[in-house]
């Protein structure tokens, strides 16, 4: 089970959570996510995989920089390392150990490659 299985928003396809620039509030959109109990993987997911446009995590796409931004002013200290794809600063031990890691090629952490993964064998069982 995914965190999308619990998402407030889940089969609404509502239209407020994807609103044309200064044409429609965003307020209905906020009011879900805020009833919602999966905010913050929504959050990690729209900034690791870019998704810039529309509502996620309950933030419009200026305060999903901002927070990107706060994520990534934040210094690393020794043992561990930030993911490229979530942002988050984890424990070492948490990243594969594999010499691309070392190199710094590829620093992806385990739940974002373990997320991915999944999403490729979705992708693929529904070709
Ligand atoms: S936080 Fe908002 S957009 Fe994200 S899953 Fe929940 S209801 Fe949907
Ligand atoms: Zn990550």
């Amino acid at each position: 089970m995914s965190w999308r299985d619990s998402a407030a928003c889940l089969g609404t396809f509502d239209p407020a959570f994807f609103p044309a620039k200064g044409h429609q509030s965003n307020r209905h959109a906020k009011a879900i996510c805020a009833t919602c109990p999966v905010t913050a993987e929504c959050l990690d997911y729209s900034l690791t995989y870019r998704c810039y446009y529309g509502i996620w995590g309950g933030l419009t796409e200026k305060e999903r920089r901002k927070v990107k931004r706060q994520r990534e002013a934040v210094a690393v200290p020794e043992g561990k390392k930030r993911c490229s794809k979530c942002g988050w600063v984890k424990r070492l031990d948490q990243f594969p150990r594999q010499r691309a890691i070392k190199d710094g090629r590829t620093s992806a952490c385990r739940t974002c490659r373990n997320e991915l993964a999944r999403d490729n064998r979705r992708a693929g069982s529904w070709a």
